[in-house]
């Protein structure tokens, strides 16, 4: 079972992947989580595309991609989030699985770019607060469920690389939901994180 998740930076794809994944037993699997996580010769060649939001060369993604779905968490299925982000990695995809369903997690460019300057994340669990909307961190700059110091992200710092983003989405990654369109189910991505999990969790089957 593949199940993409797919939305404009900060439409909350991440967080809704993370809970809907916990909920059924799900591998999340985030192509951005993964890059980040990268370390030595990989973080050193695909740090400077990240930082400047444009997008990482295929030929990396897909070896880091298909390395991570060989894990024994993907056997009941996998939520793919930030994957496949154009209809070249699409069609990569499709040549390694079938997809079952798509979710378009819709927001408006105005709602991201806000959503994007309040955005700090933990390090240690992933969970992304917003110090702008929600969800807050209750003490300070600090994890709720860590307590230690939560990091902005340097592409989330930088408002050319936002801007850079949101256009190689409008571009490049919604093409990939015209193609599927038979597929796919749209989301409001601009109502809170439950009642967003809970319209998907009535979609999903
Ligand atoms: P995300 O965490 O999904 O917002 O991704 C952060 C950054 O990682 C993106 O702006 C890209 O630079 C890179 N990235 C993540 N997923 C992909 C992908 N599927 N293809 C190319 N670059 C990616």
């Amino acid at each position: 079972m593949i199940i993409l998740f797919i939305g404009a930076q900060a439409s909350g794809k991440g967080t809704q992947a993370k809970i809907i994944a916990g909920k059924k037993g799900f591998a999340h699997i985030s192509t951005g989580d993964l890059l980040r996580q990268a370390t030595g010769e990989l973080k050193e060649k695909t740090d400077v595309y990240i930082s400047k939001g444009k997008l990482v060369p295929d030929d990396l993604i897909l070896e880091l991609l298909k390395e991570r779905m060989k894990r024994p968490d993907c056997k009941n299925g996998i939520i793919l989030d930030g994957f496949p982000r154009t209809l070249e990695q699409a069609a990569d995809l499709e040549k390694v699985t079938k997809i079952d369903q798509i979710f378009e997690i819709k927001i408006s460019d105005e709602t991201a770019k806000k959503r994007l300057t309040g955005r700090w994340n933990c390090k240690k669990c992933g969970i992304a607060y917003n110090l702008v909307t929600a969800p807050k961190p209750k003490k300070g700059k600090l994890c709720d469920n860590c307590n230690i110091p939560l990091y902005q992200r340097e592409d989330d710092k930088n408002e050319k690389a936002i801007q850079k983003r949101l256009n190689i989405y409008h571009e490049h990654s919604e093409p990939v939901l015209k193609k599927y369109k038979d597929k796919v189910i749209k989301i409001n991505g601009e109502q809170t994180i439950e009642k967003t999990t809970k319209d998907i969790l009535e979609k999903l089957e």
